[in-house]
């Protein structure tokens, strides 16, 4: 986002403040830490906002910091204090375990993974004491037994430097799927279940130590050691039967799914909690067990001291029904668990996308029911033409063209190596690219605008889809996306390397759809998009 103060400074305010926070900094881009030159850099430095104006950072020096432009352009958050985390993972990732990084590369980073821990059971308590680490206070805790398996275990809050990765048991790498727990730790919410832990007490006369491996919860962990933690409660087992442990570790993964919680089983958890909330708003005010008098409002309002809590499980209710419509075609093609590869849309991209554009997030006035028997009903009207709109953009770029046998890994370094990938797969996969999909669904939703501008009556961004759309406007909308797929970027092989060889942001995208170049001015579109141009059929 632009800054009004920056652009407040002339030119030598502005060198001011770039010594300024060339100081602060030590020289360090802010994002990858490296140095800044400022001679060879001059002319590729950014002053970027540390935390983004719109979550509430401040305009002025304070949230500053300077990086180097390909660093804030690369970003993977708009919060460079996040980004910085994220850069630093990524470069674990490349230069100290190429392929298969796991906690314990990430422990042996941040000064984890040095020391095995004093321990002894004295009579059924266990002690501990940190003495590598200067505390030399002896820890007690209590030795918990499992009833049905017998399994022993003790809690304990366990500096990093006396923690390792079990490599055994855990043999997975962590992939690179970290930043959603990293952003979740970052906000300040908690670890819900603790990471898991083993060791076999020592025996024999000369010593007392013990080492800790970690085999569950590695990613929990390593999110957090990354963001600056450098002690964690852990849940410790002590002698385990290892067979067991494995074993159990395994069925949690797998078949009983005890860990895989993602975002779209939130949000039906969210609809389920919303109908208890319906349930005790009507016998709080005597209403009928079938009564939808009341509005969204009503019922946020009712809840006072959870209406956020409330609106979030309205919210999350309609991005529910609409994921898990069954009439919904493009469902096939979204990815729930987050980890996959065989899909080419994350769910968390159709929540940035489809769902932050064409949910309208305020509480309606109007009754549940308002209008539902005439199909005026506004939340109907939205959730059948955001189906709608999916089922068009599954029927035209999808079903039949995306390959899901083929799926979504390593498709750009395989078109570089130059294996045969079908056109209509590569341009299936590239359209559905968060930052991608970001930028041409916002001309979806003009050419809505412009349609409803040129009948004189112009709609607001937020209830655009709870507006009955006329056929005339769907087969504008149509028309957009057929000519929008025959453009020849998405079977292009030489961009393949180019411009969809990293990961870009949405500006990036932006710069493309709206110039035809992309920001360093690379060529990519014969020509700047033009929505009149598009519509025709
Ligand atoms: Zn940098």
């Amino acid at each position: 986002m632009g800054s009004v103060y920056l652009s407040s400074l002339n030119a030598e305010q502005k060198i001011e403040l770039r010594k300024k926070l060339f100081q602060i900094q030590q020289g360090a881009c802010f994002i990858c830490q490296k140095a800044v030159h400022p001679e060879l850099h001059a002319d590729a430095i950014d002053i970027d906002h540390i935390e983004p104006l719109n979550s509430g950072g401040r305009d002025d020096q304070s949230n500053f910091a300077l990086t180097h432009s390909n660093c804030n352009r690369s970003k993977q958050d708009s919060d460079l204090r996040v980004a910085r985390v994220l850069k630093l993972y990524d470069s674990i990732c490349e230069h100290v375990a190429p392929k298969d990084t796991n906690l314990g590369h990430v422990l042996s980073q941040y000064g984890g993974a040095l020391y095995d821990l004093p321990i002894v059971n004295n009579n059924g308590s266990i002690e501990i004491s940190l003495t590598d680490i200067n505390q030399n206070e002896t820890v007690t805790s209590p030795l918990l037994i499992d009833r049905l398996s017998g399994f022993r275990s003790f809690h304990a809050e366990i500096p990093i430097a006396y923690l390792h990765h079990d490599d055994q048991i855990n043999p997975r790498p962590i992939g690179r799927q970290l930043r959603g727990l990293i952003l979740e730790f970052f906000r300040g919410n908690p670890q819900l279940h603790v990471g898991l832990g083993w060791l076999d007490l020592p025996t024999g006369e000369n010593s007392s130590r013990a080492k800790i491996r970690i085999f569950d919860g590695q990613h929990k962990i390593a999110a957090q050691v990354l963001l600056g933690v450098k002690a964690l409660p852990i849940r410790i087992f002590v002698n385990p039967d290892r067979d067991r442990l494995l074993n159990a570790n395994t069925n949690a993964g797998t078949t009983l799914r005890q860990i895989a919680f993602d975002k779209s089983v939130q949000r039906r958890l969210g609809g389920t909690i919303l109908l208890k909330r319906i349930d005790r708003f009507r016998a709080d005010n005597a209403r009928l067990t079938d009564d939808w008098s009341f509005s969204e409002r009503d019922l946020v309002r009712h809840f006072r001291g959870e209406a956020r809590a409330v609106q979030r499980y309205v919210l999350d209710n309609i991005r529910n029904s609409i994921t898990h419509h069954e009439e919904n075609r493009l469902r096939d093609f979204i990815e729930f668990s987050g980890k996959g590869k065989e899909k080419p849309f994350s769910y968390s991209s159709i929540e940035k996308t489809f769902y932050s554009f064409f949910i309208n997030q305020e509480m309606l006035e109007t009754a549940w029911d308002f209008r539902a028997d005439t199909g005026e009903n506004k939340r109907e009207i939205e959730k059948q033409q955001i189906i709608r709109l999916m089922n068009m953009i599954a029927d035209l770029i999808y079903v039949g063209s995306f390959d899901t046998e083929r799926g979504t890994d390593r498709i750009e370094s395989a078109v570089q190596n130059g294996e045969d990938i079908p056109d209509d797969h590569l341009c299936a996969y590239r359209m559905a690219k968060e930052e991608i999909l970001y930028c041409w669904l916002k001309y979806v939703r003009s050419v809505a605008q412009q349609y409803f501008i040129m009948q004189g009556q112009p709609i607001a961004d937020d209830k655009l889809f709870q507006t009955l759309f006329p056929e005339a406007l769907w087969s504008n909308i149509k028309n957009f996306i057929i000519n929008l797929r025959k453009l020849p970027l998405w079977k292009d092989h030489e961009m393949s390397i180019t411009v969809f060889g990293g990961k870009a942001n949405y500006s990036f995208w932006e710069s493309i759809f709206s110039t035809g170049s992309s920001p360093q001015g690379q060529r990519v579109l014969a020509e700047p998009i033009n929505l009149i141009a598009m519509i025709q059929s």
